[in-house]
């Protein structure tokens, strides 16, 4: 059971060195042990990297809302596996599921509550670490409940070419909006305006000034923003939003490797301009789940929701492929190929 540990807390920017590989020897586990009830044994076949486990890497003071890694302990996050062997009622071997697993081969899970049994097989499985899993919902509960869009808003998306974002701005789209995003290269707004159908899309590493970037592709303001990065884009955002606009607060990824956050100048903003700025926290939602699976499995089907995914082969490939998020390497959701089947 080969297995990507944790090698010491992170501190600034991780590295792969962060992380190691570890083979333990002996034959792939095929049993829940004895004296084990209540468990699942999973075997791992695609794995999520997302932003919030950067959080998890760093040594733990007790006041984030998911705890943190253990240092020589496997890496944990999102993934679908296909269950070996069920000591839950819940569950039988042979099914595909959803949820918190182990970045290894193989996951003995203690309390599989949390799992969810996917119940579109037949699309692809690694579309449940994305579209039709944790990062489909956030995009869908964040857009559709925080930032209450009417039909004919403007909207705008920053890290607008990722997993969260190519789906806000998507669901926008649906909803009549006129949708913008920003991405970190060239060959990623190609892809918003082509791929995923926003109405204009720029690089924001290429922009001298974000505010004229976006008085350029806003001339009458911002009605809703769907934050991924935080920091300068917010800045700059508070200063083209209209009245009454509003501000999902997902992620603050500029900030995440930072030790010291940058500052915020435009804070005022808020209030001349009665903004409401709202944090979510996807995982107090999941009681939508199964209502969101339904509905976008149906969308896919229809070719209503394009989807891209940057897909790395191979768990020994999964600490670059995390870091990769950090600089922009992935297009599209990032997922680790562990077995197909
Ligand atoms: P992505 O697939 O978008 O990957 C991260 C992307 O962020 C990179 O590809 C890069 O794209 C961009 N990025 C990296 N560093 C910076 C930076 N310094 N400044 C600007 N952009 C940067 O990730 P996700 O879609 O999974 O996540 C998007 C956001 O949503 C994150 O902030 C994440 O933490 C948050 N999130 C929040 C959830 C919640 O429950 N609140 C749940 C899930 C995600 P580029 O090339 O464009 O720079």
């Amino acid at each position: 059971n080969r297995k990507i540990v944790l090698r010491n807390y992170v501190t600034g920017f991780p590295k792969e060195s962060d992380m190691e590989l570890v083979a333990a020897g002996g034959a792939a586990p095929s049993r829940v042990p004895e004296g084990t009830d209540g468990a699942v044994l999973v075997k791992n076949l695609y794995l999520s990297c997302d932003p919030y486990m950067r959080g998890r890497m760093s040594k733990s003071d007790g006041s984030s809302y998911v705890h943190g890694f253990v240092v020589a302990e496997p890496i944990t996050g999102y993934g679908v596996g296909k269950v070996v062997d069920s000591r839950h009622p819940g569950f039988k071997a042979g099914d595909y599921v959803w949820g918190m697993t182990g970045w290894e081969e193989y996951s003995l899970i203690k309390d599989p509550t949390g799992l969810f049994t996917i119940r579109h097989p037949e699309l692809p499985l690694s579309y449940y670490t994305g579209l039709l899993g944790m990062a489909g919902l956030t995009a869908y509960y964040g857009f559709h409940e925080i930032c209450a869009p009417k039909e004919g808003e403007r909207v705008f998306v920053s890290a607008a070419s990722g997993a969260v974002g190519q789906l806000v701005g998507q669901f926008a789209k649906l909803m009549g909006c006129y949708v913008v995003g920003s991405a970190g290269s060239d060959d990623k707004v190609t892809l918003l305006k082509e791929k995923f159908g926003f109405d204009e899309a720029f690089n924001y590493k290429k922009e001298k000034d974000l505010n004229l970037a976006l008085k350029r592709c806003f001339p009458e303001g911002i009605d809703v923003y769907f934050e991924n990065v935080g920091g300068a884009m917010l800045d700059a955002v508070l200063l083209n939003m209209r009245v009454r606009g509003r501000v999902a607060a997902c992620g603050m990824i500029s900030q995440y490797n930072l030790d010291r956050p940058d500052p915020i100048h435009n804070l005022t903003a808020i209030i001349t301009k009665r903004l409401r700025i709202e944090g979510f926290i996807v995982s107090d939602h999941y009681d939508k789940y199964r209502e969101y699976e339904e509905k976008v499995a149906r969308y896919v089907k229809e070719g209503k929701i394009a989807y891209v995914e940057d897909v790395t082969e191979g768990l020994e490939n999964a600490p670059a492929a995390l870091i990769g998020l950090f600089s922009g390497r992935n297009v599209g959701k990032q997922v680790v190929v562990v077995a197909k089947e």
